[in-house]
């Protein structure tokens, strides 16, 4: 049979390809497509019993009920975050959901670093000036994180990741989650409760899953408990904070920097190319206008060990279906029988 997968990356590909090929490629195909699934594209998955998603796909009750209807009975979402996919509307229809529940923590963790270092030090900025062979350091002051507090917000498999590098770096480690790492503990970590953590971290780190109890968790009042000089990171989901409530604390001339790799809205613009195309995006095109604010596409998982294991796992979870086992990464089972 043929499989489909929307949203495949360039890069992607020929990882997710070559371990098709590798497991499966004698009994079925791969059909790799770049536009997303969603309710325009949604006819494309007709007839496909299989069909793999990604986090800028849109799965909710009326493409899932397209899907159905269509003929499709597993999905297999190449990511560990899943808040995408109406899992009550695919388990009323009998359709199965898998994801990629392990990958490298450290791709997103050091990304996140990546961020934190980059708007800490303006190293935007900085690559912006020396390219016009300007070498003056006006602006460009940054603070040394020995001995700084970092404020990790949710402390499993990427917090803990991120909270080892802080430790590297000599910081003092404040964290906050329903359940403690006792790698954290290990590290020295103090579990507080997010108002202290929000007051007194220098740079917070955010590593919760999009739920709807940490939906806008970075609301006006959690950004109002933060010092006005504080760095904040996002890596998670845009959902985690409040955007509007961001551009105000932003236009207040509060946060010393900002780094987000995911955005409330992101889905639709984030993967694509929008260069040619008016920005209708208001709060994405104002917070383009920061200079202390960096913003990435969706990227931090983007490396070529974590892209390697999601399309091994991925593969995996088909092959699992195909042959009626079930393992840790089933979100939804097939129904019985
Ligand atoms: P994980 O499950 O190992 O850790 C999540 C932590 O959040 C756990 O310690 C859990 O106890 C805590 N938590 C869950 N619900 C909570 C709540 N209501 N309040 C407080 N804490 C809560 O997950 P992970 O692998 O560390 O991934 C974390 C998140 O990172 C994912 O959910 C995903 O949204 C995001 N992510 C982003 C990218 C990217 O490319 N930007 C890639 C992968 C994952």
């Amino acid at each position: 049979m043929e499989i489909v997968a929307y949203g495949v990356l360039a890069d992607e590909q020929p990882l997710l390809q070559a371990e098709f090929e590798r497991v499966l490629a004698d009994r079925h195909d791969l059909r790799c497509l770049g536009i997303f699934l969603n309710r325009d594209t949604v006819p494309t998955a007709a007839g496909h019993e299989i069909v793999l998603s990604s986090v800028n796909d849109t799965l909710d009750a009326e493409v899932l009920r397209a899907l159905a209807a269509g003929g499709t009975r597993m999905i297999a979402q190449r990511a560990t975050g899943y808040n995408n996919i109406d899992l009550t509307v695919a388990r009323e229809l009998g359709l199965a959901v898998a994801r990629v529940s392990y990958y490298s923590p450290y791709s997103v963790a050091e990304f996140a670093w990546t961020l934190a270092l980059a708007v800490n030090r303006r190293i935007v900025r900085a690559a912006h000036r020396t390219r016009e062979f300007d070498f003056r350091l006006d602006g460009l002051m940054g603070r040394d994180l020995r001995g700084r507090t970092a404020g990790v917000v949710g402390t499993g498999k990427i917090g803990a990741a991120f909270a080892r590098i802080a430790h590297g770096f000599g910081m003092r480690l404040l964290g906050w989650d329903i359940a403690e790492n006792p790698d954290c503990l290990a590290l020295g970590m103090e579990y507080v409760e997010r108002e202290q953590l929000f007051a007194e971290a220098d740079l917070v780190s955010l590593h919760v899953p999009l739920l709807p109890e940490t939906h806008h968790l970075l609301d006006a009042k959690a950004l109002g408990l933060m010092k006005s000089d504080a760095i904040l990171v996002n890596s998670s989901r845009g959902g985690l904070v409040d955007t509007d409530a961001l551009l105000e604390t932003l236009r207040a001339g509060r946060l010393s920097g900002v780094g987000l790799d995911v955005y409330e809205e992101e889905a639709g613009v984030f993967f694509l190319d929008k260069s040619l195309e008016v920005m209708t995006d208001e709060r994405l095109a104002r917070l383009m206008t920061f200079s202390n604010v960096l913003i990435t596409s969706h990227q931090a998982y983007f490396t070529e060990d974590a892209v390697g294991q999601i399309a091994r796992t991925t593969v995996a979870n088909v092959a699992d279906y195909l042959s009626g086992r079930t393992g840790d990464d089933v979100l939804v089972p097939p129904p019985a029988g």
